[in-house]
């Protein structure tokens, strides 16, 4: 029995463009289910064809173990949430919520009933008579929200539902779905490019790039275990050193970083490597190096620095203020490194050039 939504060898051309390439994926029932990747990856298109708004070429869809490849959007029953699915200027909130219920030839009263629990619901009871102009951003989308749950659908689909928003708000709506989804556990798929609204609210994140599936695991595993470095780039981490593994370590001039122990001497590879895993010494230590303060952006309670290693490389930080007295640009002070996710990289002409003997 497949429940949640199950999709197999999902494929999709837009003319001589593969947008979707063979894209299986499991969302687990109850639960909420993150389709990552930056604009373009083919996250939409993969959410158009479970909702049933875009035909695959090839591949199959099933929603609470039932197969809807070839149904109708109507026969679907599903509830979807756009970033621009607007609602209708000319009804109110209350008109707008019970849409789906009188298509569906629900009757008035219980369409009351249900409309009533859902603004309560949304948190938006006392605005059930204001159309959608006399509402925020924010509010709008819960209004959207709650048109889509009218109806109990057996899955919700959610596209950038918070993109269009500003950071602030965002934020708050995030805090409120994941409250919302704990309260009614209803199944949902929610696409972003955001891996920070990614890794807080989903369950399960599936990270997608080019049409394709790059990894599929919680959140944790898709922070602390990037299957490929472009996961790696995309989830968080801002510097990449290229370097040389030797005993386990990534070496770049007279720095090393651990974390290379699955790889063969010799190699070429990237190490990726957080700005919040870069630590700051004054004297020397163990697995530490110098390198020389370029920059530093206080933000507050911490700073950003640019950091130059010996070999040119830069190195980004991220370090509470109280660690970082009497660090100025120009001073020269010690780096550490850790949690280095490691990668061994096709050697390149840049490489080869580095390689050559001067
Ligand atoms: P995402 O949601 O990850 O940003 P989309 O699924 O919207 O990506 O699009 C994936 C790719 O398919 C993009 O290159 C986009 O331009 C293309 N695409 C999407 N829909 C269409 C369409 N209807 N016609 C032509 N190309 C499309
Ligand atoms: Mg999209």
């Amino acid at each position: 029995m497949k429940l949640g939504i199950q999709v197999e060898h999902l494929d999709k051309r837009f003319g001589d463009f593969r947008a979707v390439k063979d894209v299986s994926f499991q969302a687990r029932e109850g639960a909420i289910t993150a389709l990552l990747g930056p604009s373009g990856s083919g996250k939409s298109t993969v959410l158009r064809m479970i909702a049933g708004l875009e035909r695959p070429d090839a591949g199959r869809v099933w929603v609470g173990g039932e197969e809807l490849t070839n149904a109708s959007v109507q026969e679907r029953r599903l509830g979807f949430v756009f970033q621009h699915y607007a609602l209708f200027r000319h009804m109110t909130v209350r008109q707008n919520v019970a849409f789906g219920l009188s298509v569906r030839h629900v009757d008035k009263p219980a369409q009351r009933g249900r409309v009533t629990e859902l603004l309560e619901l949304v948190g938006l009871a006392p605005l059930g008579d204001r159309y959608p102009d006399q509402l925020s951003g924010g509010q709008r989308q819960r209004v959207a929200l709650a048109r889509a749950l009218a109806p109990r659908p057996k899955v919700l689909l959610l596209d950038e539902p918070f993109g269009a928003l500003d950071a602030r708000v965002r934020q708050e709506l995030r805090r409120w779905l994941d409250n919302l989804h704990r309260e009614l556990q209803v199944t949902s798929l929610f696409v972003t490019h955001d891996q920070e609204e990614a890794l807080e609210l989903a369950n399960e994140v599936v990270v997608m790039r080019a049409g394709t599936i790059e990894q599929v695991g919680s959140p944790q595993d898709i922070y602390n275990k990037p299957a490929s470095p472009f996961v790696a780039g995309f989830v968080g981490a801002a510097n990449v050193l290229r370097g040389h593994v030797w005993e386990g370590h990534v070496h770049f001039g007279r720095s090393a970083v651990a974390g290379a122990y699955h790889l063969d001497d010799g190699l070429t590879a990237q190490a990726y490597i957080r700005p919040h895993d870069v630590g700051i010494r004054f004297e020397p230590g163990p697995m530490s190096f110098p390198v020389t303060v370029r920059r530093r952006t206080n933000l507050g309670w911490m700073s950003k620095l640019v950091l130059e290693m010996a070999d040119g490389q830069t190195l980004l930080a991220q370090l509470p203020n109280e660690e970082l007295m009497g660090v100025v640009a120009g001073r020269e002070v010690y780096a550490d490194l850790r949690n280095a996710k490691v990668f061994a990289s096709p050697p390149t002409s840049h490489d080869q050039e580095e390689l050559a003997p001067v």
